[in-house]
């Protein structure tokens, strides 16, 4: 086996990448294509964990500008990152890997609740745990999600899965000019307002001293390469 620099891992996912070329809904082919990798991770005897956004189904501020009450439009997105959690479970599963979802908000018939001692012993078992329902409370974000849970389970990183390889002081796209930060302390990322997660998130894996891994989810070889300590993406440390 490799030698491993992480052993259990938080991978936030957004809700984005489980959508088609649209950004919009889920596409069971690319729902496979995730499962794979993470199939590949699990088969390198790393525990994983998954907290899974709903940007592709429905974001509480789309909800806030059609005029709904905020907490309303947020418990929606809580509610739509279930169905994420569960179009993922179904991929893995179909994968042969064994997995569970626990939500943060109750719904027994489709997901456990969320228990952390529970949590960490699926992962001691080798079952991939995936966290659905955010924090299970409005006002917050799934980055923040994923960092909580994070810390509750033990993990030594939070892998943040996104479509670009790392952090950039500007948007890549925009600018042909655009720099890629290798290391950033929170500090920096913080200040810069460099687009790696909400504040909220950040703050909390700076009081705790997690480190935040931001690379590209679709490059074959990120997650081996990060997992391995191989250089890749952006490392967000103290
Ligand atoms: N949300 C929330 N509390 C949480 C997590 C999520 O209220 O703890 C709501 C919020 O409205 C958010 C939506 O769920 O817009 C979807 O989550 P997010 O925007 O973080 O998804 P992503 O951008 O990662 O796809």
């Amino acid at each position: 086996m490799e030698s491993l620099k992480f052993h259990r891992i938080l991978l936030k996912l957004s809700g984005e990448a489980l959508s088609g070329d649209s950004g919009n809904g889920i596409d069971p082919h690319r729902a496979r294509d995730i499962a794979l990798r993470v199939k590949e991770v699990r088969e390198m005897g790393v525990d994983v964990a998954i907290v899974i956004g709903a940007g592709n189904l429905w974001r509480g501020r789309v909800g806030l500008e059609l005029g709904m009450d905020r907490a309303t439009a947020d418990y929606m997105g809580m509610l739509a990152t279930v169905m994420n959690a569960l179009a993922l479970m179904d991929s893995l599963e179909g994968l042969g890997v064994w997995t569970r979802v626990q939500s943060a908000i109750e719904m027994r018939s489709v997901a456990e609740p969320y228990i952390r001692r529970r949590a960490i012993r699926h992962l001691e078992k080798g079952r991939v745990v995936i966290f659905g329902g955010g924090t299970g409370n409005p006002y917050f974000s799934t980055d923040t999600a994923a960092a909580l849970r994070a810390m509750e389970i033990g993990a030594d990183v939070l892998i943040k899965a996104t479509k670009v390889d790392g952090v950039y002081d500007c948007d890549p796209k925009k600018n042909p000019n655009a720099v890629k930060f290798d290391e950033l302390t929170y500090i920096e990322t913080l200040n810069r307002r460099l687009e790696v997660m909400d504040s909220t998130a950040i703050s909390l894996c700076m009081e705790n001293k997690l480190p935040i891994m931001v690379l590209n989810l679709w490059d074959n070889s990120a997650l081996r390469k990060a997992l391995t300590g191989e250089p890749v993406g952006t490392l967000v440390h103290p």
